[in-house]
Parts: C-alpha cells; sequence; structure tokens
C-alpha cells in the first residue's frame, strides 16, 4: 500500500479551512512527553495566548483534545444537571444538537425557535425566559455555520443573567473571525474549534468558563457522566501553571497542540482586530461578485457572518453538480446547504488562512466559468471584475 498523499485543496466551504503552511510546519516537530517540562511550558503559553483569543481573564481556559463538538458536550455534561431546565435558541442545525447535548445529560430542554437563516431573537428569549422561571441556563449560537447569521452575544447574555441564567455559548466559527468578547459581554461558557477561522487543523476545542460556571461544576451534585470530559479531572492536568503538579489525565494530543500553539502565535502577530477586520473586508469583495453574478443572500444584512457566506443557487442549476465541478477543475471545496437549506444554498467559508485576495478572486472566477457552461440565469463574466472593483476603491 502506497503512502497517502491527499490532493491539495483550497478549502472554502464551512470547515475544515485552509490550514497555515507554519501551521503543518509545526505539527511535524518532535513529539515530547506530556509531563515533560518543555511541554508544560508550552500548554501555558497556550492557556495564555487562548485567553487573549478569548477576550477573557478566565482562569479556566484550556483546548479540549477533540474537535468542537467536544467542547459542545464539554459545555452541557459539566453545566447541566439532571432535571435542570436549559432554554435553548435555535437558527440552525447547530441549536439542534444543543437540544441532544441537554436531553442526554438529564436536563429539559425548552426551544425557542427562530427561522434558518436570521439571528436569534432576544425578545423571543426574553418571553421564554418569563414563562420558564425555573430555567437554568441559556444556550445559543453565536455565528451559526449552517446558515451564516451572526446573532448578538451580548444582548442574549444580559437577558440570560436577568433571569438568573448561566449563558452557554457556541463560538465554534466565530473565535478568529468576528468580535468576540468573552468577559465584557460575561459569557460564562464557551467552546469554539480550531478548524473554522484558526487557520488550524481540525481536532481541537478551545474552551473557557467563568467563575459563576467553575462554581456551579464544583457544587454538582451528580458526578459529570462522561469521565473524559469532566473538568474536575481536567483541570488538573490543565493545571494552573503555579508549579502546581500535573496529574495524569489523559495524554494530550501533543503535535495537534504544536500546531494550534502556532496558530494563536500568528493570530496575535496580526492581532485580533485585525483578523476581524480582514474577513469584514474580504466579505465585502466576495460580496460584490456574488451580487454582480445576480446571486443573493439569504441572512438579511445586518446578520450576516464574513467568514461564512450562504448564497443563493440560480434556478435550473444543480447544486451537487456545481460543487463536483468545481472540486475536480479547481480543487475548490464550497460547502452545500443543510436541512431546509439543502439544494438553495451554497455555504462558502472566508475562514482564517482561506480569507485573502487570491481565494475571493479564484472562488469568484471558477463559480462563474463553472455556471456560465451550466445556465443563462447568471451575469456572465463579471464577478472578479466586481471584486477587483471592490478592492481597487
Ligand atoms: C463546526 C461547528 C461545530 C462542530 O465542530 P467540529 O469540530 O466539527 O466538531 C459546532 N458548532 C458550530 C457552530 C460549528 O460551525
Amino acid at each position: 500500500m502506497p503512502s497517502f498523499h491527499p490532493p491539495v485543496r483550497t478549502l472554502m466551504g464551512p470547515g475544515p479551512s485552509d490550514v497555515s503552511p507554519r501551521v503543518l510546519e509545526a505539527l511535524s516537530r518532535p513529539t515530547i512527553g506530556h509531563l515533560d517540562p518543555a511541554f508544560v511550558a508550552m500548554m501555558d503559553e497556550m492557556k495564555g495566548m487562548l485567553r487573549t483569543a478569548f477576550c477573557t481573564e478566565n482562569e479556566l481556559t484550556m483546548p479540549v483534545s477533540a474537535p468542537g463538538s467536544a467542547g459542545m458536550e464539554t459545555c452541557f455534561a459539566n453545566l447541566v444537571e439532571p432535571g435542570d431546565k436549559v432554554i435553548v435558541c435555535q437558527n440552525g442545525v447547530f441549536g439542534g444538537r444543543m437540544k441532544e447535548n441537554v436531553e442526554r445529560c438529564g436536563g429539559v430542554a425548552v426551544m425557542v425557535q427562530d427561522t434558518w437563516g436570521t439571528a436569534v431573537d432576544p425578545a423571543k428569549l426574553e418571553a421564554s425566559l418569563k414563562e420558564n422561571t425555573d430555567a437554568k441556563i441559556v444556550a445559543f449560537v453565536h455565528a451559526e455555520t449552517s446558515t451564516g447569521a451572526l446573532s448578538d452575544a451580548k444582548t442574549l447574555c444580559e437577558i440570560a443573567h436577568a433571569h438568573d441564567c448561566l449563558a452557554i455559548v457556541d463560538a465554534v466559527t466565530s473565535l478568529g473571525g468576528v468580535p468576540l468578547l468573552v468577559d465584557e459581554w460575561n459569557i460564562d461558557a464557551i467552546y469554539s474549534g480550531t478548524q473554522k477561522c484558526l487557520s488550524c487543523t481540525p481536532g481541537l476545542s478551545p474552551v473557557s468558563f467563568n467563575d459563576r460556571a467553575v462554581e456551579k461544576i464544583k457544587n454538582r451534585k451528580t458526578p459529570v457522566q462522561s469521565w473524559f470530559l469532566d473538568l474536575n479531572l481536567v483541570m488538573a492536568y490543565w493545571g494552573d501553571g503555579g508549579g502546581g503538579a500535573r496529574s495524569y489525565h489523559h495524554t494530550a494530543p501533543i503535535n495537534a497542540l504544536y500546531g494550534l500553539h502556532e496558530s494563536l502565535v500568528i493570530l496575535e502577530e496580526e492581532g485580533l482586530e485585525a483578523a476581524w477586520q480582514r474577513h469584514a473586508y474580504h466579505h465585502q469583495a466576495l460580496r460584490a461578485g456574488i451580487e454582480a453574478m445576480g446571486l443573493s443572500f439569504i441572512v438579511p444584512e445586518g446578520d450576516r457572518l464574513p467568514q461564512l457566506n450562504a448564497v443563493t443557487i440560480p434556478d435550473g442549476v444543480a447544486d451537487a453538480d456545481v460543487r463536483k465541478q468545481l472540486l475536480a477543475d479547481y480543487n475548490l471545496e464550497i460547502g452545500a446547504g443543510l436541512g431546509d437549506l439543502a439544494g438553495k444554498v451554497w455555504r462558502i467559508g472566508l475562514m482564517g488562512f482561506a480569507c485573502n485576495k487570491t481565494n475571493v478572486l479564484f472562488c469568484l472566477g471558477a463559480l462563474d466559468a463553472v455556471l456560465s457552461g451550466m445556465t443563462d440565469n447568471i451575469n456572465k463574466g463579471v464577478a472578479v471584475a466586481a471584486a477587483m472593483a471592490f478592492y481597487q476603491q
């Protein structure tokens, strides 16, 4: 059997996104022991850089050794006790997974539904909390990758706290891509992922918990049902960096953590605010091209994520044929719609390392060429020029 050599693709879907070559190089550095002092020092640096990225001082900030979904599960498994009522605001796929998590933890999920493609409506959350005075937790997705909608995390957290609830926030796609201020917005528990706007490989999930969340975890009446994700145990491994002994819990994915460390160094070099601005800027260029072509965005303008663009598919065009051709001829991956949006939209990601001018022009050019061969329902040959006009203004 020959070694596996993947094709080189441009990843402009909902994740994973393009990985920085610096991260790929970091992954291949020598493996050392997970209790090696050099590794422990790296873990401490990483916790500091994660706090910077999350804009928090939270002591309990670290990467869970598994993908974003495990960060989600870490939040729910640790904070939800059997019988706890949790208000879950759902405006896409990932809110549905939150419900699954609540119920598997023995909690009672109360769903607050919003139309896919719109932001979570704070008024609906408020109404639900007035009806459910015994609710303990509010959970919502900041950046809904399945639709491209951004919700107002600050306002939703304020409402949760006014009703004495903790707030769990999914920031898998938002971290590094749009403003996210964990302390200023009073987010109690948050999880993210490495494969979206951090320019890193999939497989790790940065999380952060404030004192109120840690208090709830320490005062649980029942043990956390997951041994692996039990923060009481994981905390002893990731330690406080104060020279205290670290006890073995699991073997950290050493090389994967080198990769995350490098991606956080890259983020610090660029600057968090500069990274947010870069995503907003290239989104505007992509938008100019998409709209010139005659396609449109499903999310209302003020609620759009720059890093995930849900774009309408022109009439009479078969979604999968286009994506297949983009992959075969251009080595370009864009995402399909999910759920109700399947076959109706494409999801074009501009995440992390993939968010740059070259990719915007390449994607528009490829989409224009492929669609031009399939339909007369677009304005042909104008997308790249429209984006260039934006860049040159
Ligand atoms: C990608 C994603 C997840 C899951 O992350 P994985 O790394 O795929 O496990 C969760 N929530 C949102 C909003 C996401 O975009």
